[in-house]
């Protein structure tokens, strides 16, 4: 295990990933943040009561999918007692549990739950990561956390790039994160102003020289308890997210 604790050792690990099992690997034996660090294992430590039987993975978390496919998603992080708890990005959480039905129901993932890294969930032409791959507190990550971070999304879309139209992003800091890495990935510069986030915000690019980026609410109990994102809400992005991978 070669452990990766400076930002400089993030970007050549990551940069030097030949493939997504690589990328993974590497991710998974990150320390590079002391404060994430810290928090993801005192989580794991401490556990909420209702998994206090449990093992936390108390790990970075990374990307869960197929390497060719033209859907992804790009989240904000993983969460404390669910992708910190199981390893798995979205996974044991309620969520996951909003997420993973609707993505079902349009086909993309083949079971409508999320709860454990070997449930059996396979997921159809989508790859689902984070712009930050552990654990915040609060789910706020800090501007040098997220820029710590960011070659390992780097990679990860440049290994995606072949096969991937489309771009959902889950929230408003998924949105924000998407430009720096689409400039760093794809080259250019992003469109200034920058596009205003907004649920079923969709940005393309007037060559076709990027991937679509379509906005979509986070699917945070905030959100969903609320009303905010229902479940017919996701159901329209997925739908329209599946027209554009065809070309639609
Ligand atoms: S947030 Fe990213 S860069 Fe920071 S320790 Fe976790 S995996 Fe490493």
């Amino acid at each position: 295990m070669v452990v990766v604790r400076l930002p400089a050792e993030v970007l050549a690990r990551a940069s030097s990933s030949a493939d997504l099992a690589a990328l993974d690997a590497g991710i998974v034996d990150c320390f590079a943040c002391p404060r994430l660090v810290a928090w993801r294992e005192e989580v794991a430590a401490t556990k909420r009561a209702a998994f206090r039987d449990q093992v936390y993975w108390g790990r970075p978390v990374p990307g869960f999918g197929p390497a060719d496919a033209r859907i992804a998603i790009l989240g904000l992080a993983p969460a404390a007692h669910g992708g910190n708890r199981t390893g798995r990005i979205f996974t044991g959480d309620r969520s996951g549990d909003v997420l993973f039905a609707a993505l079902h129901r349009a086909g993309l993932a083949n079971q409508p739950t999320s709860v454990a890294a070997d449930d059996g969930l396979a997921l159809h032409d989508l790859r689902i990561f984070a712009s930050v791959r552990c654990a915040p507190p609060d789910n706020k990550p800090t501007p040098i956390e997220r820029d710590t971070c960011a070659p390992w999304l780097w990679r990860e879309l440049e290994l995606i790039k072949p096969t991937v139209r489309v771009v959902v992003a889950l929230g408003a800091f998924a949105w924000a994160a998407w430009w720096p890495a689409m400039s760093r990935v794809y080259g250019g510069t992003p469109p200034s102003p920058r596009p205003a986030f907004g649920h079923g915000a969709h940005w393309t690019s007037p060559d076709g020289g990027y991937p679509h980026l379509l906005g979509c609410y986070h699917v945070s109990q905030q959100n969903t308890f609320t009303g905010r994102l229902t479940p017919t809400m996701l159901d329209e992005v997925f739908a329209r997210a599946k027209e554009l991978a065809r070309g639609a």
